[in-house]
């Protein structure tokens, strides 16, 4: 179907030019071939993250994150919720009663200058920010257990405690890796020392509120995965095959693990399938060297890619008739929604298209311009559907469950027109033969993960002080 796609989209493009173009994207387009061996890469990498004696050196570092259950439906009451880490920050308050969820939320801006500035001035202002929801909602004379999903990796050493081991995505604050995110959160409230009654009992990744918000309602659930600003995934695995576990043996015997797979091909073992517009984009990244995987997946960088493809096009006078502009040759403008909405747009007028074209203030476009910007895009969307694809079929594979489902959740598998269609196919084909699966969009995975975590919490934490 995609190959006809393509063949009808590039029709009546000249031959000649249509062979320099290919030869230019020819690097973004992977065989199956490539896509098994990432997946045989990835299995190793998830084996050295789980075993202590590779761990330290893993780039895959699969933490144990203390969310032992899926939620079974009794968890009950309100919940604060707080969700760092994407596009936005939110202060969310959440009622649980059987299976009915409300909530409010208010997202926050958290400026650039904080984003890349001192720790103590972000939690400073979460702190703000949490005291303003407080104020809004008439919270304050009440205590309520709090959920933290804070979207990057941590090293947990408790439900709440979690050490941040590297910042990725925009964020780089000084003074918080190696630091329990926790304490700089309650250090911060205390600073203030206007909301005794705030006590965080629960730290998770995204990936563990999208898995935990879609077993709710599917006990097949046993993967989370997100595809936003960021890439990750975590799933169930037996706490026999967690060597790194240091937490009590308890029933169940299985644990959460955050993969944190966005770190997969930092020691070079990706390097096999990356393009000039790869090393381009992490060279040029806050954290060289560093998410490869990620890189190659992401909300993040996915219009960078695309950009640089198109400007290599635009240079070899296959687009645009040569003919740049100031916006296109400056990094990060071609913003990742474009590739979105060029993908969802009408191949018989383009009307959205040329609109993003004006955008970009390029002088002149053809209608072939259209086509062919279309399909650069849909060459780098499509290799990162497939490489997440790789990514969520190896899970699969190593949990051998015959039915599984995966929660997702993101803004590029939330608006990408084809994401999941892509996802579906090519997973479909990856696996054994015997499995199925689901790909389900996980609602609100991190303000209702936060609050079903937190309430197991606030459960045990009643009983230990009965
Ligand atoms: C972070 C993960 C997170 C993912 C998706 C990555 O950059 O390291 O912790 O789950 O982004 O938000
Ligand atoms: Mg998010």
């Amino acid at each position: 179907v995609l190959a006809n796609n393509v063949t009808a989209l590039l029709q009546g493009v000249p031959a000649t030019t249509l062979d320099q173009v290919e030869n230019i994207l020819k690097p973004l387009d992977l065989t199956d071939d490539r896509y098994r061996k990432v997946m045989d890469l990835l299995k190793q990498n998830l084996d050295e993250g789980l075993h202590p004696d590779t761990h330290a050196n893993a780039n895959v570092k699969c933490f144990p994150t203390y969310v032992r259950s899926v939620p079974d439906g009794s968890e009950n009451g309100d919940f604060l919720a707080l969700d760092l880490g994407g596009t936005n920050f939110r202060v969310l308050l959440i009622n649980l009663n059987g299976m009915e969820v409300t909530m409010e939320s208010k997202i926050y801006i958290i400026p650039q200058h904080i984003m890349l500035g001192s720790g103590d001035q972000l939690f400073d202002h979460i702190a703000d920010c949490i005291f303003k929801f407080m104020c809004d909602h008439k919270l304050h004379d009440r205590t309520l257990p709090l959920g933290f999903t804070f979207s990057f990796p941590c090293r947990q050493i408790g439900l709440n405690r979690a050490i941040l081991t590297t910042w990725t995505k925009g964020f780089k604050c000084d003074g918080v890796e190696g630091r329990d995110i926790v304490e700089l959160l309650h250090a911060a409230i205390q600073r203030r020392g206007d909301m005794k009654n705030v006590h965080c009992l629960a730290v998770i990744n995204d990936t563990v509120g999208a898995l935990m918000s879609c077993a709710h309602s599917d006990r097949n659930c046993a993967i989370g995965l997100i595809l936003g600003t960021g890439t990750n995934a975590c799933y169930i695995e037996e706490l026999s095959s967690v060597k790194t576990w240091d937490g009590d043996n308890n029933d169940p015997k299985q644990v959460l693990i955050n993969t944190e797979w966005g770190a997969f091909g930092n020691h070079g073992c990706l390097d096999f399938i990356l393009t000039d517009f790869d090393r381009s984009v992490d060279k040029h990244s806050i954290n060289p060297g560093k998410q490869i995987y990620e890189k190659m997946i992401s909300g993040m960088y996915m219009g960078e890619i695309a950009r640089l493809a198109i400007e290599r096009l635009r240079k070899h006078n296959l687009l645009f008739e040569g003919e740049g502009s100031y916006h296109l040759s400056t990094r990060g403008r071609f913003y990742t929604k474009y590739v979105s909405e060029i993908e969802g747009d009408d191949v018989d007028n383009f009307t959205v298209t040329k609109q993003i074209f004006d955008e970009l203030e390029l002088a002149s476009h053809t209608e072939q311009d259209c086509r062919l910007v279309r399909h650069v895009c849909s060459l780098v969307s499509k290799r990162a559907a497939y490489l997440a694809s790789a990514g969520i079929a190896c899970l699969l594979n190593k949990m051998a469950r015959k039915e599984a489902t995966v929660g997702v959740d993101g803004s590029l598998y939330r608006f990408h027109p084809f994401f999941h269609d892509l996802m579906m196919k090519k997973i479909s084909q990856l696996i054994r033969p015997n499995l199925s699966f689901k790909l389900i969009l996980s609602h609100d995975g991190s303000g209702k993960g936060a609050a079903l975590v937190a309430a197991v919490a606030a459960r045990l934490e009643k009983k230990e002080q009965e």
